[in-house]
């Protein structure tokens, strides 16, 4: 049960992360929009047009995370989880349609690797040239090996963005124009984008706690990225084998295999104690406080 809680606030707390961050990148736009002359209505469809990958992301991410920790929350209930004289019947009816509307999650999985193609089509966008670089360098790709505890963890999220560079040139190089009909690569080549995209913000607000909050609580916040960054690297290896077995020849597939998992090799960290330690600050507060 401990393990199921801790992995519940795990989750929200990298969904919130992504979508704080976003949400300050959309504020940002439109303030900068407006002071260059735009109108508010114009500044406010500039700011959506810009991020509208990353909300595909955060539409797709937050509502499988609702559903997880919907369906765990039952599931932590037992029997009675399942009978409606309990609170949490409710949500898991309730949370079940946010992967049906405002598009499904199947179409803004196809948004976020259509919207990252086109970013990488842009005569202005390095995107291309850094994978083919990359690919031309194949087996130089070593994994993330810094020593200080961010440096390490930028390091391997780097690495994770090697990772859908690699992956979606070679799909794209290899399939051509056959590229946009083939919708399960691209939905690999998305949850690699949604996990690269959730890790980074997580990172990125825990490294800003550290500024903020006293050295005793910052521990749970490290135990939250450790976790999350761990299961990241193995759903972005999965999502990236998928993909090329669909379209790499033997050898091909062989030498990308390598690289991918060189690029998501982690230091491991022991997943189980970071667990129970997050459980224990969610029981002791005995309210999501984090
Ligand atoms: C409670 C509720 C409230 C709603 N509120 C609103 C509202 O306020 N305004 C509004 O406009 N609509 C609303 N809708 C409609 C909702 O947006 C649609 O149900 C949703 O967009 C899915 O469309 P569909 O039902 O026609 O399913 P379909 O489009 O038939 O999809 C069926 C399945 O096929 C998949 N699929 C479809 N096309 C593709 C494709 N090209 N590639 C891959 N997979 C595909 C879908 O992802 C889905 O899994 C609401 C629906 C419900 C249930």
């Amino acid at each position: 049960i401990k393990y199921k809680l801790a992995e519940q606030v795990i989750r929200c707390f990298a969904n919130e992360s992504a979508l704080y961050r976003t949400s300050a990148y959309v504020d940002e736009k439109i303030h900068s929009e407006m002071e260059k002359g735009k109108k508010k209505e114009e500044a406010y469809l500039e700011a959506i047009g810009e991020y509208a990958l990353e909300a595909a992301v955060l539409k797709v991410l937050g509502s499988e995370v609702l559903d997880y920790v919907t369906d765990e929350a039952v599931q932590i209930h037992g029997g009675m989880g399942f009978s409606a004289e309990m609170p949490v019947d409710r949500c898991y009816r309730d949370s079940r349609i946010n992967r049906i509307f405002e598009g499904t999650n199947e179409i803004n999985r196809l948004v976020v690797a259509d919207q990252y193609l086109k970013m990488a089509k842009k005569s202005d966008s390095p995107i291309f040239a850094m994978a083919k670089e990359l690919y031309n360098s194949i087996d130089s790709i070593k994994p993330a090996s810094a020593n200080d505890y961010f440096d390490y963890k930028v390091e391997l999220i780097e690495n994770f963005k090697k990772a859908v560079l690699l992956t979606q040139y070679c799909a794209y190089e290899t399939l051509g124009k056959q590229y946009s009909g083939e919708q399960e690569i691209q939905m690999n080549i998305s949850d690699m984008i949604i996990q690269t995209y959730a890790t980074e913000s997580l990172m990125l607000r825990v490294k800003k706690l550290t500024g903020i909050k006293a050295e005793s609580e910052i521990g749970v916040y490290k135990d939250i990225l450790d976790a999350y960054i761990q299961e990241a690297a193995l759903k972005i290896y999965s999502s990236a084998i998928e993909a090329i077995c669909s379209f790499a020849s033997e050898s091909e597939y062989s030498k990308l295999q390598k690289a991918l998992q060189n690029l998501t090799t982690f230091k491991p960290i022991n997943s189980k104690d970071a667990h129970r330690r997050i459980a224990e600050k969610l029981i002791e507060d005995n309210i999501y406080k984090f």
